[in-house]
């Protein structure tokens, strides 16, 4: 909520029984008593809480000085801004008070209470439609603050006349464009926005729409609707880049009409954010027999197709052997995307298709090839076993350790791995989804950069593409090169060792410690998986039996302590959660260009003098989930928390209602969920 003045303003938080709204008074009251966010422009001075609702599990009088628990038959809490109150732009991060509690509630909470929850569940049908009105309301009041977080550019930003903006152009409107755009607040930019998609769609829902859990219009924002609030220029073009000139500067871009008119764009700085396509590995009859899932129009030739066979099947002159074949549902890839959707796709069947098509509902049958020996191979081996545990259940065909071929019009050959054994499926529908590979556009670009003999164009860790000047790549189309501590290690050597003695002391390395860890944060993940505390740790392991004090490294010395360092270096996943902190990360730098520039923030340079600019891209991983049918989802958190159910499916609700981009997309799919909940999927063929 934005503050002007001393005006008033009233924050609501709605209320309901569940312990969880205990856990987010508690913490509104411990923050208001603690004064931790200085910020923070409300006071409390009034609370009033439902008389059916006092629990005994609420806060012993908490805030005695501040707030008054009020039994009244009010069921809203209300926390009124006082005049004191400074103007400020920033606003109380209810959502993550909101989102800690109910993963503590989720995550906490006792088997026993699993149990019951469980069985009132099965016994009382119609509270899952109640439950699904409070997780909505859940996410609904994390999206209500969330929305309000964001802050407006000053005016007062705004470039003296007579000084030409700096043009940044921006190639794609998915999570890593949208998100740079989102947060970029600087108005001394000229924006340009070049992508075939006129929306950014949100594609965690997408297999989702695969069956009309959620509609397709419920995903997407258009784009213009998501700039046009800013204060910065931006111009959006319909268009596909097909040629980027780095020497020129120039974009060559391809309008997404008919026509498919040509038009070339200058550039100052450039953004690519394009994204990847499907990656076939070159298997023969893929693109042409094989549906993907990458894009929301593929969510929709997927839910006709679906229909389309069930229609089929039930035509009176076919045979059962070919009804068989129409009804067979193949997916390929065992990663996220393809378990979700045979998982969406193994509901719709049993909840909604069989009571629609009695006469065929037993030739149903969906079967899921993954080449390795298990499905969803990044998540923790325990949700690993759950999924493929419940999917035997489920009656889905599980096949690893079996990759395809070929795919025909009407089979997809398979070879067993190990065995060499060859097998063909008849099907119905085959969905494709194993993973990503380069757009040739990208492919040319970094040919003409010399990366042509990477796989994917590499970034520095201010993710500026490697041997350009002002061209930045984000999210799936790019990946950080992160810079080895060996490869610098003499700079690093000769930069700490301040009096040039040729030896380093501990004092001389603690004084580099934090630029090091900061430039090469390899070095912290190294220290942790060796559970030391310090680098110094390490230093006096390779020293042997020395007290810390006393370590003293010559140059051998320093690089044989280190030389394991580098062996912990990953590359990130290609998700949308590191996409958009790409994004918001970018725009933050394009932000503050001016005066970073002047004082700079970043790590000391060990090959040069002076520091970076900026601080590099960190990325926080906030936890990761799968949803596998029957309204239950696995949720991998940060710290090895895992959480598998139910209980974790409300907190995907809640999370993704929140995630969503705009208050349109957010009450739609909110809708659509309850939609599903009351009536069931529509299975029209239009
Ligand atoms: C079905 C599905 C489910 C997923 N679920 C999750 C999930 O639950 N959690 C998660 O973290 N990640 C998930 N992902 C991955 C996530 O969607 C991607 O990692 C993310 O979209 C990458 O963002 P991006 O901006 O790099 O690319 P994209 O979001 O793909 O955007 C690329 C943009 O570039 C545009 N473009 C393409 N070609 C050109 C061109 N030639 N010129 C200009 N513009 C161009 C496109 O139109 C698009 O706007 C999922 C992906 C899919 C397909």
């Amino acid at each position: 909520m934005r503050m002007r003045g001393n005006t008033k303003a009233n924050v609501k938080i709605f209320y309901s029984k569940a312990p969880t709204t205990w856990h987010v008074l508690e913490h509104v009251i411990i923050d208001l008593q603690r004064d931790r966010l200085p910020t923070f422009p409300f006071t409390a001075t009034d609370i009033h809480v439902s008389r059916h609702s006092t629990p005994t599990s609420a806060p012993d009088q908490p805030a005695r000085k501040k707030i008054r628990l009020l039994p009244t038959k009010s069921r809203r809490i209300v926390v009124k801004r006082t005049k004191t109150a400074k103007p400020s732009a920033r606003s109380f991060p209810l959502c993550k008070v909101y989102t800690f509690s109910l993963s503590i509630f989720t995550l906490m909470g006792s088997l026993n209470f699993y149990e019951r929850f469980s069985r009132t569940f099965r016994e009382h049908p119609a509270l899952s439609r109640f439950l699904v009105v409070l997780a909505v309301s859940g996410g609904g009041l994390v999206a209500y603050s969330e929305a309000n977080t964001q802050t407006t550019p000053k005016i007062d930003e705004l470039p003296e006349p007579g000084n030409e903006k700096k043009r940044v152009v921006v190639l794609g409107t998915g999570w890593a464009g949208t998100s740079f755009l989102k947060n970029l607040k600087n108005p001394s930019y000229d924006i340009q926005v070049i992508s075939p998609r006129n929306y950014f769609a949100f594609t965690p829902l997408l297999p989702s729409v695969t069956v009309g859990t959620v509609e397709a219009r419920s995903v997407v924002e258009p784009i213009r609707n998501i700039v046009k609030k800013k204060n910065v220029n931006v111009n959006y073009w319909e268009a596909e880049c097909y040629r980027i000139d780095a020497k020129s500067k120039k974009i060559y871009c391809r309008s997404s009409q008919d026509d498919k008119e040509e038009f070339v764009v200058d550039y100052d700085y450039l953004v690519v954010a394009m994204g990847a396509r499907v990656n076939t590995f070159n298997t023969p009859g893929v693109e042409e027999n094989c549906l993907y899932l990458k894009e929301v129009e593929d969510a929709q030739k997927i839910r006709r197709t679906v229909i389309d066979c069930f229609e089929k099947a039930s035509l009176p002159n076919l045979s059962d052997d070919e009804k068989r074949r129409v009804l067979q549902f193949v997916v390929v890839g065992g990663g996220p995307t393809g378990v979700e959707f045979a998982a969406e796709l193994h509901d719709f069947v049993s909840e909604d298709l069989v009571k629609l098509y009695p006469s065929v509902k037993d030739l149903v049958k969906i079967t899921l090839l993954e080449a390795t020996d298990h499905i969803l191979n990044m998540f923790d081996k325990r949700i690993t076993t759950f999924a493929e545990a419940k999917f035997h259940r489920d009656g889905i065909d599980l096949k690893t350790g079996e990759m395809v071929t070929k795919v025909s019009e009407k089979e997809i050959s398979t070879k067993v791995i190990k065995t060499g054994e060859v097998s063909t499926i008849p099907y119905g529908m085959a969905v494709w989804s194993t993973g990503i590979a380069t757009r040739p556009v990208i492919m040319d670009f970094m040919k003409q950069i010399g990366q042509a003999n990477r796989r994917v164009l590499a970034t520095d860790e201010w993710l500026r593409v490697e041997g350009t000047n002002s061209i930045y790549a984000l999210g799936d189309c790019a990946t950080i090169n992160q810079r080895k501590v060996m490869e610098d290690i003499s700079a690093i050597f000769q930069k700490a060792d301040k009096d040039n003695s040729g030896t380093l002391t501990v004092k001389e390395f603690q004084e580099a410690l934090d630029d090091i860890c900061e430039r090469y944060p390899q070095v912290q993940i190294y220290l942790k998986n060796k559970q030391m505390s310090s680098l110094v740790d390490l230093l006096q392991e390779s020293k042997g039996d020395v007290s810390k004090e006393s370590i003293e490294l010559n140059v051998e010395e320093f690089k044989s302590a280190l030389s394991q360092v580098d062996s912990q270096m990953k590359n990130l996943p290609a998700t949308a959660q590191v996409a958009a902190q790409q994004g918001s990360y970018l725009a933050d730098c394009f932000n503050r260009m001016e005066e970073c520039t002047k004082n700079p923030e970043g790590p000391l340079r060990f090959r040069e003098s002076g520091r970076h600019r900026f601080r590099p891209f960190r990325y926080k991983h906030l936890g990761q989930f799968a949803p596998l049918g029957g309204e239950q989802t696995a949720a991998q958190l940060p710290g090895d928390w895992v959480s598998i159910g139910h209980s974790s499916q409300w907190l995907w609700y809640s999370i993704y209602a929140s995630k969503q981009v705009s208050w349109r997309t957010r009450s739609l799919v909110v809708s659509d969920w309850m939609r599903r909940f009351i009536f069931g999927r529509d299975s029209s063929q239009i």
